[in-house]
């Protein structure tokens, strides 16, 4: 069975519960904020009930996503967790009317042919709609830290290199 489908033969029993992974490949190419570390995953569990004309599912995507912090570029970890619900129907009952389309879309209702329904596109859409579109490490990020490189130096004299030059003017003043 190919990995991220449903096929209706799967929900003979009416309801049925799926285990997907999405693994790092799939998740780094959804956004440049994402880091490209290789333990980047999360899971997805679907719980899947079949209805007369209709498929309804529910689940929740959970894991652990390395972002670039925007203003430090620091990378930090975000907990993705993430409820979800979407119903499925038949192509054949996509309206023509393009307006009611777009109520439809608003109800998180998909369609899907020849009884399988392919979730990779979806499940990664809800996952880049939980990235934060400026992702920051934290709110009070100071940015790029730029004395960083001076190390102990910075630390005995306790004064920024910047002020320095200040410092010897006043002393230099009569
Ligand atoms: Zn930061």
């Amino acid at each position: 069975m190919d990995a991220f489908t449903i096929k209706l033969t799967d929900l003979e029993k009416g309801v049925e519960n799926f285990d997907f992974y999405f693994e790092a490949e799939d998740i780094n190419d959804i956004s440049s904020d994402i880091s490209n570390n290789k333990s980047n995953k999360t899971h997805v569990f679907i719980n899947a009930r079949k209805f007369d004309d209709s498929i309804y599912l529910e689940g929740r995507i959970t894991g652990n996503i390395e972002l670039i912090c925007v203003r430090c570029l620091e990378k930090f970890n975000f907990k993705i967790d993430k409820n979800l619900q979407m119903f499925f129907m038949e192509e054949d009952f996509r309206p023509e009317d393009d307006e009611i389309e777009l109520e439809k879309k608003d109800l998180s209702t998909f369609y899907y042919q020849d009884d399988v329904i392919k979730l990779k596109p979806h499940l990664l859409d809800i996952i880049a709609l939980e990235i934060p579109q400026h992702s920051l490490c934290s709110e009070q990020c100071q940015g790029i830290d730029y004395d960083k490189g001076f190390g102990e130096e910075n630390e005995q004299n306790d004064i920024d290199p910047r002020w320095q030059k200040l410092k010897n003017l006043k002393l230099n003043n009569p």
